[in-house]
């Protein structure tokens, strides 16, 4: 049993095995949401999970990037994406296998709903568990989640400072309202890690996501802290998840909690 993750049927799969889609959300960008997502699907994947990845950050796609599948194409099979292969045992579909190179889109709510409808529906087949990297806040891509593919669980990124953490008890909240269970809150680039010794030292001072998880009664399921090799592995295709050392033991640390 996975406690706080409860089995769902993808509603418009109903013939299709039973799998879980474990969201990963944030209340604002550019806290290392879609990092944490990446190397989350790739931590349970060397656990031995079954594990696939939706990006669902339809208009700052960056799964291809931190999966190393750029330039790589989905096809289509029987009118359903398939997944692109990745190099670390996690299948990935991303906006960004779809468009060229610096594409921009500019699109409105209802065809963004239809592109994550597409990659949602793509043959996942062999997922025990689709991590869906969404974007930040609460837009028209959480409602579509919320009320067409109900996640059986949500974790919720934040980092350590105050604005930061007001805004992921908003994500939080909607979450519940919807009725999906939160598995739990993420602090990430909690303390700086030191690129030369390795020490973890706290500008931000610590616990604060901890605490705000505390408030809220959920549960926290620990902190990555910043650490130059995430950036700089993450930027060259190479989830730091599937490496050696603390970084990897970190996500490792993380998928343990949510898996079982
Ligand atoms: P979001 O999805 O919340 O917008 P990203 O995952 O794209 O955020 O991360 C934003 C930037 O911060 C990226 O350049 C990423 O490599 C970097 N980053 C994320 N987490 C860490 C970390 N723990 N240490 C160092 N850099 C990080």
């Amino acid at each position: 049993g996975e406690p706080g993750l409860t089995e769902v049927r993808v509603a418009t799969m109903a013939d299709k095995p039973v799998r879980r889609i474990l969201a990963v959300g944030s209340g604002k960008g550019g806290v290392g949401k879609s990092t944490l997502a990446a190397n989350l699907a790739v931590a349970l994947s060397r656990l031995g999970r079954k594990v696939g990845l939706v990006d669902a950050d339809i208009y700052g796609p960056s799964q291809a990037r931190l999966l190393g599948t750029e330039g790589q194409r989905p096809v289509a099979h029987e009118s359903r994406l398939v997944p692109v292969a990745s190099a670390f045992g996690v299948p990935v579909l991303s906006m960004a296998n779809l468009l060229e190179p610096g594409q921009a889109i500019a699109w409105r709510g209802p065809m963004v709903a239809g592109a994550l409808t597409k990659m949602l529906e793509g043959h996942w087949d062999n997922a025990e568990i689709v991590v869906v990297d969404l974007p930040p806040g609460t837009g028209d891509v959480q409602l579509t989640m919320l009320q067409k593919f109900k996640p059986a669980g949500a974790v919720i990124v934040s980092t350590p400072q105050d604005l930061a953490l007001m805004d992921a008890t908003r994500a939080v909240e909607l979450f519940q309202k919807s009725g999906v269970p939160i598995v739990g809150v993420v602090e990430n680039m909690a303390g700086y890690a030191c690129p030369h010794c390795g020490e973890v030292s706290d500008p931000f001072g610590a616990g604060g996501a901890e605490a705000a998880a505390r408030d809220m009664g959920q549960a926290f399921l620990g902190r990555i802290p910043l650490d130059i090799a995430i950036r700089r592995d993450s930027d060259a295709g190479k989830p730091p998840a599937a490496g050696e050392g603390s970084q990897a033991e970190a996500f490792a640390a993380l998928a343990a909690k949510v898996s079982d």
